[in-house]
């Protein structure tokens, strides 16, 4: 115990560590060059284990947990002290889900206690979706890497407060608005990205690539790409003839298939990313289910 792994998860791989422990979350803090105010999601895999995290669980909470859990979806409820505040960043409030994967559910079984886990790559970057990807980032920072093979969701849990009067849409993910409304009703949207110091998943500039990235206006609009620009084009349907200028090409679904664009996310960007390209132009997608954590995803990308 107070090693670090990184491990699979149906979202993104986690880098955990045991969630009670302040000196093996400090390590997590410490190989992810993570800023301390960025609190950790903390794992669990049986309802028996809630009662050591949150210490309190409304209606609202529960019927969430009927209906997603396991899945990528995490609830901010308020903490047991049990939980160091270094992994909550302080907040009176935890994070914690329970994962659908099941080599995190017997990492967690095996470790007889809750795992706190961010993403498993250094702060800020694109997140890992292989344990490739996790040893390229932090091979050399961290005990053990878990492969479970690629991801089958591809982006981040969706983040759901419980905290306040009316909850909270904090990070949209898999589960989308309009699931988590039919249970519950509705959820309030947390304001722009950069004013939440208290939600930090939430920087304005978030999952980055090192090279710059610019958002299309529109699906099928296309840049000038002068002669001596190398640009890389990541776009939610077949490329078309004219864009052959383009130096690479990632195409994330051939049929704007929102899961399937989501899944392939992250390593496109990466593959991107590792082409030394002047810019990478993104097609837009539809801002709907999926498509808005994709867009959120991308926009924190373009950021700068
Ligand atoms: P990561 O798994 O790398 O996306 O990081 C976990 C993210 O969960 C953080 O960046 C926050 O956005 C969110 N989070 C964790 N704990 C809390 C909390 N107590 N309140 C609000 N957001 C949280
Ligand atoms: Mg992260």
């Amino acid at each position: 115990m107070g090693g670090l792994v990184a491990f699979p998860t149906e979202t993104v791989y986690g880098l955990g560590c045991d969630a009670l422990n302040p000196d093996a979350a400090a390590k997590v803090f410490e190989a992810k060059q993570r800023p301390r105010f960025d609190p950790l999601i903390v794992h669990i895999t049986d309802r028996g284990q809630l009662g050591n995290v949150v210490s309190a669980l409304p209606a609202t909470a529960r019927q969430l947990i009927d209906q997603f859990w396991p899945g990528p979806l995490t609830l901010v409820l308020p903490k047991q002290p049990t939980i160091p505040d270094l992994v909550t960043a302080g907040l009176d409030t935890v994070a914690v889900r329970m994962p659908n994967h099941p080599v995190a559910q017997a990492l967690i079984r095996a470790a007889g206690t809750p795992i706190a886990a961010p993403s498993a790559n250094p702060f800020g970057y694109v997140s890992p979706t292989t344990a490739q990807h996790v040893a390229d980032g932090l091979g050399s920072a961290i005990d053990v890497i878990l492969d479970g093979g690629p991801c089958s969701v591809g982006v981040e849990s969706t983040i759901v407060s419980l905290v306040g009067l009316q909850a909270e849409l904090l990070r949209p993910g898999s589960i989308t608005l309009e699931q988590l409304s039919t249970v519950i009703g509705p959820l309030s949207r947390s304001s722009a990205a950069g004013d939440q110091p208290t939600a930090p998943g939430q920087l304005a500039r978030h999952y980055a690539t090192q090279t710059p990235v610019t958002i299309l206006t529109s699906i099928k609009a296309r840049p000038t790409v002068t002669k001596n620009e190398r640009a890389g084009l990541l776009i939610f349907s077949e490329a078309s003839a004219t864009d052959k200028h383009f130096a690479a090409i990632e195409v994330l679904s051939t049929t704007g298939d929102h899961r399937e664009a989501a899944r392939h996310l992250f390593a496109a960007l990466r593959r991107l990313d590792a082409q030394g390209l002047d810019r990478i132009y993104v097609e837009p997608c539809q801002e709907e289910g999926l498509g808005m954590a994709i867009m959120d995803r991308l926009r924190r990308c373009a950021a700068s």
